[in-house]
């Protein structure tokens, strides 16, 4: 079949995978092929189902469970490598704000013990030495074994050079919209078998009502730590600004984020940059003679509830309001478009309320 799938940010990326063993594919985006203005350019792309259900449903935490398994299968097609890494997540607090730990804690949906467990000093000398050492000790923590992360803008560039290389048309720069059942692109209308849009936040006016998609502005920060070396995400309870630390390869880190609710899209603020520089340095202070490689600022594709929707209306697929879950769902969501299209949704699960036929 002809598919023609709009966006080329996260999820049409990676439909455009799954979709183009078997059909024609094109994709449209009104970016370059880096996508510098999506969502999933900026994002930190932590993989973390447990942590994130303190804020989520618990059948978001379970997509969120299945898509860590679904995710080495993903890469694995993937012509240049990525980084990918399950090695748990830590979540700490200083004495003085434990109260918000054991709060945290009291919200996780998964099972104590497995999905999450209380450890000591003593652990955690084990699991990250350096912040062990540190002058002001960790007393509450938290550490969640089976949490991920990639790397996002590895993964984006490997899958452009995968798609291209499968024969993927790609449309770079070239704004396109709906209408009806053909997509509009290049004061031209296109037709094909389906139609898949991924356009994020470039979707807002055409999301069916009642649904409303808004963006969610967040800041983070690139950092490059020579004198730091963490092996996991790190998330730092705090009452002002709670933050995560995700060290990629070569002591790389996304550091982040904010969430305002704004669509304000300009860069980010001071008070932004100081409270994620600030609570960084209150972690580590081997974050002191880090070089800042980037602040920036980008806007979260959310719907009401914050969670995210497949709506089908005959030829075409929209799927949109990942919010801040993209790469925690997006091979779910891709799992489901795909058995929509080729016709097998009763092989995989069902989760209720995610799809939404018009
Ligand atoms: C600061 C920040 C941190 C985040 N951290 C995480 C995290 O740790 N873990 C996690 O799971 N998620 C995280 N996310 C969320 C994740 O990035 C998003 O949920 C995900 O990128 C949404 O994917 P998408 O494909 O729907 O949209 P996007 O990735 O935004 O892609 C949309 C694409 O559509 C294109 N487009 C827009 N309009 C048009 C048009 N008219 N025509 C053609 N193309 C168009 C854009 O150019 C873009 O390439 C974070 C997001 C932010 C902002």
């Amino acid at each position: 079949m002809r598919m023609g799938i709009l966006g080329a940010g996260l999820i049409g990326r990676l439909t455009a995978l799954q979709l183009s063993a078997e059909h024609q594919v094109t994709l449209f985006d009104a970016d370059d092929e880096r996508a510098t203005q999506s969502a999933a350019y900026l994002a930190a792309a932590m993989l973390a189902p447990i942590a994130e259900s303190v804020e989520t449903s618990h059948t978001l935490m379970q997509m969120g469970q299945r898509s860590q398994q679904l995710w080495p299968q993903l890469l694995e097609q993937l012509d240049e490598p990525v980084f990918f890494q399950q090695a748990g997540s830590l979540i700490l607090a200083f004495e003085q704000d434990s109260g918000n730990l054991q709060d945290f804690a009291r919200h996780l949906k998964g099972v104590e013990g497995d999905d999450f467990m209380r450890i000591d000093a003593m652990r955690l000398a084990e699991l990250e030495p350096e912040l062990a050492a540190q002058s002001k000790p960790f007393k509450h923590l938290l550490y969640l074994p089976n949490e991920g992360q990639l790397d996002n803008r590895q993964l984006l560039k490997a899958l452009e050079i995968t798609l291209k290389a499968r024969g993927v048309v790609w449309l770079a720069q070239t704004p396109a919209e709906v209408r009806g059942q053909q997509i509009r692109a290049n004061n031209q209308l296109h037709d094909f078998d389906r139609i898949i849009d991924c356009r994020g936040l470039g979707a807002k006016t055409q999301i069916p009502s009642p649904s409303r998609l808004r963006g969610v502005r967040g800041e983070v920060l690139r950092l490059y730590a020579p004198e730091v070396t963490l092996n996991r995400p790190v998330r730092l309870m705090h009452p002002r600004y709670p933050i995560y630390i995700a060290p990629k390869q070569n002591h790389h880190f996304v550091v982040g984020a904010t969430q305002i609710e704004s669509e304000d899209s300009r860069e980010p603020t001071v008070r932004s940059a100081l409270e994620l520089l600030s609570a960084c340095f209150s972690v580590h202070k081997g974050f002191a003679e880090a070089e800042i490689l980037q602040i920036a600022s980008g806007l979260r594709p959310a719907l009401s509830d914050n969670e995210p929707k497949i709506w089908v209306n005959d030829k075409v697929i929209q799927i949109n309001g990942l919010f801040r879950h993209g790469y925690l769902l997006a091979p779910v969501m891709v799992e489901q478009c795909v058995a929509l299209v080729n016709g097998h949704a009763n092989d995989i699960p069902h989760y209720p309320d995610l799809i939404e036929s018009l």
